[in-house]
């Protein structure tokens, strides 16, 4: 992880997208109901094929265009909870009041500017996500700010838009969306680029969500949330990673594209000093594979071209990023043409020879110091594939280019299409605009949630909670379970119930824990058997962590399991056994013999019983010594 020194010195700068869909009755066009389907109840399916004329269209942007040159036919799959206004059949109805209440609702949160009127614009998509070839979005608040250890993060904008259909599996050439999803309305908030290192960026996700789900009206589980981070250093370029789906990944997502930035920069220093240069020349070296080993060549009809890179040895196989070398970059571009794409900083390998990798270099005159690019495919696509990937190794020369990308799961990111343009917008006609009412911004006002200071507050007071531990836990997603714990078993120290919702469960998951199965019942009957000193608190990692692998275990399981039963009478033996051989000492110090005894009951005991109990049954033994004489 980057020192806060680094950040500074590469001049990071990053901003967050946030897509909430929110829990609404109805979708924010039509009278549908905002429900995900099993994809096998879909009753209706209809095709359509992309015209993207450009007289329609008006100026279509690069990112756009790059989506048509791959796709034209799209499958759209619909059920009986989807209606025409889904299938562009039937004009949008206005916009759902239900879903305008709660936008308000969470800008009055980030202290925004709610506009008096929200106009519903076009924002043309031509990937096919909507029928109708646009989605359409509301701007409903600007200018707010959010408050962060490390200085205000202003929110630029935030919009009430409709989501997409959800992209299927293809079938045959056809790209296949399910209308389950389209039309179920989503906020979209956006930060302005304030944010200044990667643990600042988890924070502001964190608390935009937080303040999300305060209002109670906004969906939860796996891909209801989705952030879009963009990242820029200032010797790069702004790249914008699209569909972070985990909360905990934002952070190592930013520190993962700053590491790529830097990476590609020494690469091109590198190449520079090298004078590497890129020939452009496709040859078609299919005759040298005939008898060849490779499935991923034999897959493809034996057809393999290629090109040479000159001065690129080395570099295709640099890691810049966990699990991705600068090769992986190369083969995202050959991979929108179907080619895969192999080089001669891995070969010889995958089934391909040591004569074969000979015979590459001997055509294209290699030397040492250059590499060899193949991929396997016919002409067309081969073409394509290998005039995008020297398109992509020139930029390498030149620095960092400003594009999209896809976050993938383990915090890295892959290639997706080129910075889109400012989106244009064009008003939608059929939506009418919606005044907002002072008296309703008023009502809404006077209802809000509780925020984070006054929460705090209420913690200091009630549960004589430090400044500290009260921030924490006032702007944890647990606070809600702590006030749960509290309120049921109040004999337990509201200090240890933080601790162990917030610091502890970070230890967990820093050591390899996948903390995700533990529900709040967990937790609650956790405290339940502390509050009953059922097992000592220095227990409650390892219980934590053997449910987390064993979700179906009850708390009394795991304590059995982990072997934390307390016999009392056995533990009063064992003290009992100590201070008969410290007699002499206890006479010798009185009641002050306790502390040291202590600590060699500990010893035995630790994280096994309580401390307070085992405190209890020493003194009364301790007395009992002294009351002998
Ligand atoms: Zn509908």
């Amino acid at each position: 992880m980057a020192t806060k020194t680094t950040y500074e010195e590469v001049g990071l700068k990053a901003g967050l997208e946030i897509h909430q869909q929110l829990d609404t009755h109805t979708k924010l066009f039509c009278n549908c109901p905002t429900r995900l389907r099993d994809k096998k109840d879909s009753s209706i399916s209809f095709k359509r094929y992309l015209r993207a004329t450009k007289s329609e269209m008006g100026e279509v942007d690069a990112a756009a265009l790059e989506e048509v040159k791959y796709r034209q036919t799209f499958l759209y799959k619909g059920y009986d909870s989807t209606c025409l206004v889904e299938y562009d059949e039937e004009p949008p109805s206005e916009l759902n009041p239900e879903a305008i209440d709660t936008s308000l609702e969470v800008a009055l949160l980030l202290k925004m500017n709610p506009l008096d009127a929200v106009h519903t614009m076009r924002k043309i998509v031509i990937d096919g996500s909507n029928t109708c070839g646009f989605q359409r979005t509301a701007l409903v608040a600007t200018d707010g700010v959010l408050q962060t250890d490390e200085g205000p993060v202003r929110v630029d904008s935030l919009c009430l838009e409709e989501d997409a259909a959800q992209k299927l599996e293809p079938e045959g050439n056809a790209v296949v969306y399910s209308l389950d999803r389209l039309g179920i309305p989503l906020v979209e908030i956006c930060t302005a680029p304030d944010i200044r290192s990667a643990e600042q960026a988890t924070k502001v996700a964190g608390q935009l969500g937080m303040i999300l789900r305060s209002t109670g009206k906004v969906k939860r589980g796996l891909g209801t949330i989705r952030q879009d981070i963009n990242v820029s250093i200032a010797k790069g370029a702004r790249v914008e990673l699209k569909g972070v789906q985990n909360l905990r990944l934002v952070g190592e997502i930013v520190n993962n594209e700053l590491n790529r930035q830097l990476k590609l920069i020494e690469l091109k220093e590198v190449l520079n000093t090298r004078g590497a240069w890129v020939e452009h020349r496709i040859e078609d070296l299919s005759c040298f594979f005939a008898s060849t080993a490779s499935k991923v060549i034999k897959n493809a009809g034996g057809h393999v071209f290629g090109i040479c890179l000159h001065g690129f040895a080395g570099i295709l196989g640099t890691e810049i990023q966990p699990e991705r070398r600068f090769g992986s970059e190369l083969a995202d571009f050959a991979r929108m043409y179907g080619a895969g794409l192999m080089h001669t900083d891995e070969l010889p390998a995958y089934g391909i020879s040591e004569l074969e990798v000979e015979h590459l270099r001997r055509v294209f005159d290699a030397a040492e110091e250059d590499c060899v690019v193949i991929v396997a495919a016919v002409r067309e696509p081969a073409d394509k594939a290998l005039n995008a990937v020297m398109a992509r190794a020139e930029e390498a020369m030149q620095g960092i280019p400003k594009e999209t990308r896809r976050a993938l799961p383990n915090g890295s990111s892959a290639y997706m299409r080129p910075l889109p343009g400012a989106a244009r917008m064009y008003p939608e006609t059929d939506v009418p605009p919606v005044e907002i009412a002072a008296q309703k911004l008023e009502y809404i006002e006077a209802h809000l949630p509780e925020t984070f200071e006054h929460r705090k507050a209420r913690y200091k007071d009630k549960f004589q909670l430090n400044d500290e531990l009260a921030d924490k836990i006032s702007r944890n997603v647990n606070f809600m379970l702590f006030e749960r714990v509290m309120d049921s078993y109040g004999d337990v120290s509201a200090t240890l119930v933080v601790r162990t919702l917030t610091d502890m469960l970070v230890e967990l998951m820093q050591d390899g824990v996948e903390v995700e199965p533990l529900a709040n019942q967990h937790f609650m009957d956790l405290f339940e058997q502390l509050a009953a000193n059922a097992f000592g608190k220095e227990a409650i990692p390892a219980i934590l962590k053997l449910l987390a692998n064993k979700p179906d275990m009850s708390v009394e399981q795991a304590i059995t399991e982990i072997g934390l039963n307390v016999d009392t009478a056995e533990v009063t033996r064992l003290i009992v056994g100590i201070v008969d051989t410290k007699r002499d000492f206890i006479r010798d110090k009185g009641v002050r013999a306790v502390g040291p005894l202590m600590g060699i009951v500990m010893k035995e005991l630790r994280g096994k019983v309580d401390g307070k109990v085992l405190n209890k049954i020493l003194e009364e033994q301790v007395a009992a010594v002294l009351a002998e004489g």
